[in-house]
């Protein structure tokens, strides 16, 4: 028998309804069960069969580090089944590229795992819920998604968990991999890839969070001009065990920033806020103790530098992985 392809749902406008056909903004979000979203998608019976978990059903800015971890552990105990052939997810759009991201590192396994989402409303006009799932299903079903780590599959497009970003308030064309673009597209029912991510992920990963209850503390800081010292001093005060600055253009952090965040006792990134492109190491920053973010969005960043503090506090091997995930 072919194996099952296991479907959790865990909210976002997916699972959101309006109060009117018309309504693409001011719906609520995480309201219908994955049963009552998968009834409204024609053309799933040939890609089964399926089992179904309902992990929650919340808006995706409420998923917390704890959502990660638990989700981490449910998705490797299903791909740990021989029976299971693959995994889709719906999950909201707003923090997609993080949980991804986090499943990419965290789940050991060469089988497919999907994330898919909607920007419209589950019975919206023209709602794109039904289509995504459809084709986030029949990406996990394509072989040569195995291997590929964590995709993200809307619109018609498959991206890659690391490189992934949400571009676009509200449109439905809003994912895309600005650096490296898309990896495929999902067409008359098959994945068609023309590249892969060169990145470190899923069965190749060192992080194990199977036995974590919770995280180290990272936080994000963003930077702007004409930025007052107290913003930083009081992030500085709540003494986490990691920073992210999000600098402007090639992550340039501010002077006054800088005095404050420099040579502090916990490690600190720098990131950009420009949405695209590399954060390199500068002579400065070996003076500053900081380290850079390379490739990867200040909220990924912050993913890697949590999951990093759980093997090493040593800057120099902190650093070594934003070059290999
Ligand atoms: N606010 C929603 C969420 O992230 C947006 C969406 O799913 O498209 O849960």
């Amino acid at each position: 028998m072919e194996k099952k392809i296991a479907l959790i749902g865990t909210g976002g406008t997916i699972a959101g309804q309006g109060a009117s056909d018309t309504d693409l903004t001011g719906y609520t979000a995480g309201v219908l069960g994955l049963d009552e979203i998968l009834a409204s998608v024609p053309g799933t019976e040939p890609y089964g069969p399926y089992t179904y978990i309902q992990f929650s059903n919340i808006e995706s800015s409420d998923i917390t580090v704890k959502h990660w971890l638990d989700l981490s552990k449910l998705v490797q105990q299903l791909v740990d089944q021989d029976d299971i052939g693959g995994v889709v997810i719906t999950h909201g759009t707003d923090s997609m590229e993080e949980t991804a991201y986090f499943l990419n590192l965290t789940v050991h396994t060469d089988k497919p795992i999907v994330v898919t989402g909607s920007m419209r409303p589950a019975g919206a006009i023209s709602a794109d819920g039904p289509i995504n799932l459809l084709q986030a299903i029949q990406v996990a079903r394509t072989p040569e998604t195995a291997g590929k780590g964590v995709v993200v599959v809307l619109n018609g497009y498959i991206d890659g968990a690391r490189d992934v970003s949400k571009c676009n308030t509200t449109n439905v064309a809003t994912f895309d991999s600005p650096l490296v673009g898309h990896l495929g597209i999902v067409q008359d029912g098959v994945a068609h890839y023309y590249k892969a991510s060169t990145r470190c992920h899923t069965k190749d990963s060192e992080f194990d969070v199977r036995d974590l209850k919770e995280l180290p503390r990272v936080v994000l800081l963003t930077c702007y001009g004409g930025m007052d010292d107290m913003v930083p001093m009081s992030v500085v005060a709540t003494n986490p065990d990691g920073l992210i600055l999000t600098g402007l253009g090639h992550g340039t952090i501010p002077q006054n920033v800088r005095q404050i965040t420099q040579n502090t006792k916990f490690p600190t990134v720098r990131a950009s806020r420009t949405g695209s492109g590399m954060v390199s190491a500068v002579p400065q920053d070996t003076l500053a103790g900081y380290l850079v973010s390379n490739t990867l969005s200040p909220q990924k960043a912050r993913i890697l530098l949590m999951l990093g503090l759980t093997r090493t506090k040593n800057l120099k091997k902190l650093q070594q992985l934003f070059y290999k995930y």
